[in-house]
C-alpha cells in the first residue's frame, strides 16, 4: 500500500507537506494550549513533523497514520532525531475510517481531508476518536478570491469552484456542522512558496540523478511548468489554513 509515486518523488525532502513553515506549525502548537501528556491523533501525518516537534516542545503523545511508506519511515527517523520516539507512534496504513482505541484531546487532519470524503466527513471521523471537550484540527485550502472558470481550467487548482470555499464561508461551514472555530493559523503567499519551491528543487535533483527513469518525462514537464503555474494561479487564488474546532 502506497501513495502515487509522483508525490514521493517531488516531496521526498519536505518535512512539512503543506504550505506551512516550521514557524507556523510552532505558532499553531502554542495556540492550542495543550497540557503535557495530551494525546494527539494525526490522520495523514506525512513525515511526522507536527507530532514530533509538538512532542519535543509540548510533551504531547502522538499517533500518526499515513499511507506513504517513505513518509512514515521519515516520520520515525525524525522522532529518533528529536529524541521523542517514546512519545510518538507512526502507523503505516490507510487512515480512512481510522478510529483510535484510546480517545485523544486533539484529533487532526492537515491537508488530507479526502481521507474522510471531504471536510464534513473528516470532522465526523475525527470526532469518533475525540475526548469530550477535545479539539479537532482541519487543514484545508480556501479561495483567496473567487476564481473564474478559466482560472479553474488553466490553473488546475480544483476540479470546480465548489471544491473550496472563500474563507468566511469555510469558517461559517464549521458552525453548520455544530462546531465553534476557536483558533486558526493561516498560510500566506511566502509559506506557499516554501512548499512549492522545495518541490521544484527536489524534482530537479531527482531528474539529475534519475535521467532514464520512466517518470523522467513527466517530472521534467512538471518542473518546466510549475513555477509559472504557481505564480499565476496557486499563489494568487488559493489560501490554506488550519482551523481548530470545538463541539458546541
Ligand atoms: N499532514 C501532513 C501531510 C499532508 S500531505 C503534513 O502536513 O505534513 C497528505 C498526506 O496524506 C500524505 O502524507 C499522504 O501520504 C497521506 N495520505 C493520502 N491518502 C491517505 C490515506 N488514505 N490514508 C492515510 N494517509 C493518506
Amino acid at each position: 500500500m502506497d501513495i502515487p509515486r509522483f508525490f514521493t518523488i517531488s516531496e521526498s525532502a519536505h518535512r512539512i507537506h503543506n504550505p506551512f513553515t516550521p514557524e507556523k506549525l510552532a505558532v499553531l502548537g502554542r495556540a492550542l494550549r495543550m497540557e503535557q501528556g495530551t494525546r494527539v491523533l494525526d490522520l495523514g501525518s506525512g513525515s511526522g513533523e507536527m507530532l514530533c516537534t509538538w512532542a519535543r516542545d509540548h510533551a504531547i503523545r502522538g499517533t500518526g497514520v499515513d499511507m506513504s511508506v517513505l513518509f512514515s519511515r521519515q516520520a520515525r527517523l525524525r522522532a529518533e532525531e528529536l529524541g521523542v520516539s517514546d512519545h510518538v507512534d507512526f502507523i503505516h496504513a490507510d487512515a480512512s475510517g481510522f478510529v483510535s482505541e484510546e480517545k485523544v484531546g486533539v484529533a487532526a487532519c492537515l491537508g488530507a481531508t479526502w481521507i474522510g470524503g471531504g471536510v464534513s466527513g473528516t470532522v465526523e471521523l475525527l470526532e469518533r476518536s475525540l475526548l469530550p471537550g477535545g479539539i479537532i484540527l482541519i487543514g484545508e485550502p480556501y479561495w483567496r478570491q473567487p476564481p473564474s472558470a478559466d482560472v479553474i481550467a488553466r490553473g488546475g487548482l480544483a476540479g470546480s469552484v465548489s471544491d473550496f470555499l472563500l474563507l468566511p464561508e469555510l469558517l461559517a461551514s464549521f458552525g453548520r456542522y455544530g462546531y465553534d472555530v476557536v483558533e486558526m493559523v493561516l498560510a500566506d503567499q511566502e509559506s506557499w512558496d516554501r512548499y512549492e519551491g522545495q518541490r521544484w528543487f527536489t524534482m530537479r535533483r531527482w531528474l539529475d540523478a534519475n535521467p532514464d527513469d520512466e517518470m523522467a518525462g513527466e517530472i521534467r514537464a512538471r518542473l518546466a511548468s510549475e513555477p509559472e503555474r504557481h505564480a499565476a494561479y496557486t499563489r494568487e487564488y488559493l489560501g490554506w489554513g488550519v482551523f481548530a474546532l470545538m463541539r458546541r
